[in-house]
């Protein structure tokens, strides 16, 4: 009984992951004042952004810029493990890590999606093709791409579900905006193969944006496609509608799955945690999920782990101060989406659980680039307590 136990001592909370969603979370607890004891758990150094890989792969800052260091986490009641979780046992609320073994009253899994580019044929084997959505393999591209010389370019998604729907068109436009700047356009072509239909199919008007951009500087879409494989020998992207294009230059989204720790401990079904999806419970008692790991009906995106977060906080902090939880997820989220050349747009969606998905794009425009690096800036000030520019 959580009650009992918070008598005698302070609720232990312990969160998996130091993502989006870890980070949040473990930040409004901490500022709550609660006298809760929340135990942060991660096995990376510190912290990437996703839209930090892309300005890193296109050479807009270098890697020690974007990456956030777990050591500068210092909060009241927040104790950071930087440790692998091997084993989570949702019954009995107690993980094993590679550093200690934790029994929380209430357990949150923030793990995330690991990317898996050796489950797809040729993704590994061919030295024209990467992948650009771990940070290593972001990291590494900056330096492909600033000696590629121009080419046929294919940017391709291989499995579903993929993080960030936006980032794939992101990649292609800031891809476009390089090879231009390079001077190499003229004997280069780009192509964009994905499994949406559109570009962001909650949202009409800004996949005719985006696919309105695309025509003008004769990138060819192909929607509705998976990449299945790579055929290295021939440097070849095999589609699931049977085509095949030629590249130079392959860019990846490699194919998601919910950690392996995650799987083993049956909180999945169908390779993801299902959730309640106003309240982020599980089908265990006190055992919560939220972000890229779940099944809860969002895209998987940093905003959407981060608003789920902030219900959990809710949720909790009522619990320690014996009230009844005042907020329920609404799956809203605001993403900013590069176009090249400075050019932002905002696009403003929800998810809710019974509605049809809809929202809104506001821009491109030179204008939103400074609403972009506040998002970023004061999220590194609340989780890192200090001043950051996402483009130095
Ligand atoms: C190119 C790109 C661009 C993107 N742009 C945006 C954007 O503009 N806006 C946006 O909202 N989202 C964006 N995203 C998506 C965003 O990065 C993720 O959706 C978000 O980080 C998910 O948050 P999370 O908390 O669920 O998981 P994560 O942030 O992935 O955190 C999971 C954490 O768990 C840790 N972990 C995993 N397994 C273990 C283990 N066994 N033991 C210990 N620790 C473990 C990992 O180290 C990681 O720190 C982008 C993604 C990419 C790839």
């Amino acid at each position: 009984m959580i009650a009992g136990v918070a008598s005698l001592r302070a609720m232990r909370v312990v969160v998996l992951g130091a993502g989006f969603g870890g980070l949040e979370l473990a930040s409004r607890l901490s500022e709550a004042d609660a006298g809760i004891e929340v135990v942060l758990v991660d096995k990376s150094d510190g912290f990437v952004f996703g839209f930090s890989k892309l300005d890193v792969m296109f050479g807009r800052v270098g890697p020690d810029h974007v990456v956030h260091r777990f050591s500068d986490v210092v909060k009241p009641g927040v104790r950071m493990v930087q440790a692998e979780v091997t084993s989570i046992d949702p019954v009995a609320k107690r993980v094993v890590t590679t550093a200690e073994e934790l029994d929380a009253d209430i357990l949150v899994v923030a793990l995330g999606a690991d990317l898996h580019p050796e489950l797809t044929p040729g993704l590994v084997e061919d030295d024209r093709a990467h992948e650009f959505y771990t940070v290593a393999g972001a990291f590494a591209l900056a330096d492909v791409l600033a000696a590629f010389e121009g080419g046929r370019v294919v940017i391709g998604v291989t499995g579903t579900p993929f993080k960030c729907p936006p980032a794939p068109s992101e990649a292609t436009l800031l891809a476009h905006e390089l090879l231009e700047t390079k001077g190499v356009l003229d004997r280069s072509s780009i192509e964009l193969v994905m499994p949406l239909g559109v570009p962001i199919p909650p949202s009409p008007q800004a996949s005719k944006t985006i696919l309105d951009s695309f025509a003008e500087k004769g990138i060819v879409f192909h929607g509705g496609v998976l990449i299945t494989g790579l055929d290295p020998e021939r440097h070849v992207a095999l589609l699931s509608d049977g085509g095949e294009i030629g590249y130079d230059l392959f860019l990846g989204v490699p194919v998601h799955r919910a950690p392996s720790v995650v799987v083993e401990s049956g909180l999945t079904d169908d390779g993801w945690i299902p959730v309640d999806p106003l309240t982020l419970e599980t089908r265990f008692p006190d055992v919560y999920a939220v972000g890229d790991v779940t099944s809860v009906g969002t895209p998987k995106a940093g905003v959407f782990a981060e608003g789920q977060a902030a219900v959990v906080a809710d949720a909790i902090l009522a619990r320690a101060r014996s009230e009844q939880p005042g907020s329920q997820y609404d799956g809203h989220g605001i993403c900013y989406m590069e176009f090249g050349h400075e050019q932002i747009g905002m696009v403003d969606v929800f998810f809710q659980a019974g509605v049809t998905p809809h929202g809104d794009l506001i821009g491109p425009s030179t204008d939103l680039m400074a609403q972009k690096s506040h998002f970023g800036s004061s999220r590194i000030a609340r989780w890192f307590g200090r001043d950051w520019v996402s483009t130095g």
